[in-house]
Parts: structure tokens; sequence; C-alpha cells
């Protein structure tokens, strides 16, 4: 059975959910191998892990280069690997780190990328998003090793104990993979709440909130669903809420099984970062507001009473 190379998501070491998702679904057409990349001494934290969720080997790779260069390190590492190990195809999260990774070696390698993927078949057939997410098509690699780029949440993670077979992975880079430099990272700040690209629940709110202070409705309601707050573009522009919260086109994508939209139009820019969610749920005053036209469920009426009894109901019924 062909290795299915799978990039490890993580932060410093902790694994992300999505590297469960991931190697769950590589198991589903060959045999899952993590390439885990980070600095040195990260590795130790993530062993445990993927032994849970099924790899049958872990590539690893530890150097500071890795995290000190944005994108290219890793892309010319897992490049190499993918001409080492032919694998039937490499699989990586839909984030921001990973994504520029993905295009560097589908360029590379000379092969075929598919992007915002939300579901692979056995034969690699990717449903996928395109057009900002506007339209939903099924798409296969015809060339190279099929790079695809797989949205968090889009499988149910399935622990598969193992123990998998270890390789150092030797870090000889070229000036080249050293082009972009990270001088400083912004350290997102701690809520308590989940990762918002991997959250199950979303509460997002928009402009209709009309103030930063209003926010305190969303995050309301997101504490009493355990879920993470998004925000539109207009809010997070306006400086109501941080700009790493942005869902949509140019912030993140999440596809948890709950998104609420509080105050938000629903332009294609944020559609396109929140369309895949299982149930979407829209409150809004506005009964022709274009959320409505794919909400699941919609709300028509004022946030400011909406939201308040929503929450005491859902707090009521816990
Ligand atoms: P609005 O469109 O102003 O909608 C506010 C909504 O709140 C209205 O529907 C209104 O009826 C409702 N409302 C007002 N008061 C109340 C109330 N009291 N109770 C209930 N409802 C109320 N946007 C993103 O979100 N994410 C992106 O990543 C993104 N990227 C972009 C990239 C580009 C290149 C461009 C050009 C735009 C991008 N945008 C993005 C912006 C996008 O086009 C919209 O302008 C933005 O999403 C609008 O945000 P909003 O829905 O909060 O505001």
């Amino acid at each position: 059975m062909a290795e299915v190379l799978v990039l490890v998501e993580h932060a410093d070491g902790e694994p992300k959910k999505v590297t469960a998702e991931l190697l769950t679904l590589a198991r589903t057409f060959g045999e899952p191998a993590a390439v885990f990349l980070g600095a040195p001494g990260t590795y130790a934290k993530a062993k445990e892990y993927l032994a849970q969720y099924g790899a049958a080997k872990v590539y690893v790779a530890e150097s500071d280069d890795i995290a000190g260069y944005i994108g290219g390190p890793a892309a010319e590492i897992l490049a190499k690997l993918v001409g080492e190990a032919s694998p039937a195809a490499v699989l990586v999260a839909a984030t921001a780190d990973s994504r520029e990774i993905a295009a560097r070696v589908a360029a590379r390698t000379d092969s075929g990328l598919i992007w915002d993927a939300t579901a692979l078949s056995a034969d690699l057939v990717a449903t996928q998003g395109i057009f900002g997410g506007s339209t939903i098509v099924t798409s296969k690699v015809t060339k190279g090793v099929p790079v695809v780029v797989v949205r968090p949440n889009s499988t149910a993670p399935e622990a598969a104990p193992s123990t998998p077979a270890e390789q150092t992975v030797e870090v000889a880079l070229s000036d080249a993979a050293k082009g972009a430099k990270v001088v400083d990272r912004v350290v997102e700040a701690k809520s308590g709440r989940p990762d918002l690209t991997e959250a199950q629940v979303v509460v997002s709110g928009g402009r209709g909130l009309g103030a930063a202070e209003h926010f305190a409705l969303v995050e309301k309601l997101a504490d009493t669903l355990g879920a993470a707050v998004g925000a539109s573009r207009a809010a997070t522009d306006a400086g109501w809420y941080p700009h790493q919260n942005q869902v949509g086109q140019t912030g993140k994508t999440v596809s948890p099984q709950l998104y609420i939209a509080v105050g938000i139009s629903g332009a294609i820019q944020h559609r396109a970062g929140m369309q895949t969610s299982k149930t979407i749920v829209a409150v809004n005053k506005d009964p022709e507001a274009p959320i409505f036209e794919f909400a699941d469920y919609g709300l028509v009426g004022d946030l400011f009473n909406v939201v308040p009894q929503l929450t005491a109901e859902i707090e009521k019924r816990k």
C-alpha cells in the first residue's frame, strides 16, 4: 500500500486536531506517514498523538530554520520526501502556513494541487469549493503526486493505535528555501475558547453589532455553547474584534458543525470562509439579507433582542 504523506499541523509540538483528521482520511486510501517539521525538541510532544491516530511511519525533521523562515524550508523538505517516497498523495490542512507550503510543494514537484477539499474519496476525487467557495466541484489531480489541502472538520478523527517507524530527515536547506525570514510572530491572545479553525461551533458577529462592546453578546452566546468567536471583516476593520478572528476569503476558513452569524449580511467574501459549515444559523433584522439564501435556519429580528433570549434558552437547557 502506498504511503500518504500527512503534514503534521502543530503549535510548538502540540498537534492540532486536524492532524488526527488527516491521518484518519489518509487511512482510507493508503498508509499514513506523518511528516513532522518543527524546532529542535518539539517532536517529543507529538509522538504519542501520532501513534494514537494510526501513523504507520513518522518522518521527523527538527531545525530552528523550519520555524525561522516562512514556508520555504518546510516545502523544500516535504518536496524532497515526495521525490524519495513516491506517495499516493500529500495531505495538508487548510491553514495559512500549510496552504503556503502546499503550493510550494506542488510547484517544486510539478504536481497538481487541490485547494480547500471538504471530502476526498478512496480514488482521490476531491470535493472542493472554487470561485471563493461560491461553486462546489469534484476534482482529481492528473499530474504528479496529488497535493490536497483539506479543510479542518472535514473528517471525524478516529483513533487507530499504531507503533510508527521513525525516520530522521536530514535538514540541509538551499539558500532559496530561506527567502523570507520570520522576524516576529503575533501570539494570539489566549481566550480559553476553542481554536477558531477547529471549533465544532462558531458564533460570529458583524457590523450589525454596531460597536466593539456589543461583541460581549456574541462572546456570551459562544461561551454558553463552548464555541469559538468569529467576526466579519467589517467588524475587524472597524477595530471591534481582532483580525485573527476574521472569517472569510481574506480571513480564516471554518467548517464547524454549527455556525451562527449575528448581524452579518452574508457577502460572498464572508461566505467563502464559512459556507461548508454543516448547519448555518443567521440572526439578521433584514429579511432580504443575502445570508438567508444559504442559511439552514434564519431568525429575522433585532439581534439585541434575539441573542440574549437565545443565550438564556440554551443556558436553561444545559
Ligand atoms: P454588513 O454587510 O454591513 O452587514 C451587516 C448586517 O447586519 C446587515 O445585513 C444588517 O441587516 C444586519 N443588522 C444591522 N443591525 C442589526 C440588528 N440590530 N439586528 C440584526 N441584524 C442587524 N468580509 C468578510 O467577512 N471576510 C473576509 O474575509 C472578507 N474579505 C474581503 C476581501 C475583499 C477583496 C473584499 C473586497 C471584501 C472582503 N470582505 C470580507 C468584505 C465583504 O465584502 C463585506 O463588506 C463584509 O463581509 C460585510 O460585513 P458584515 O456582514 O458584518 O456587514
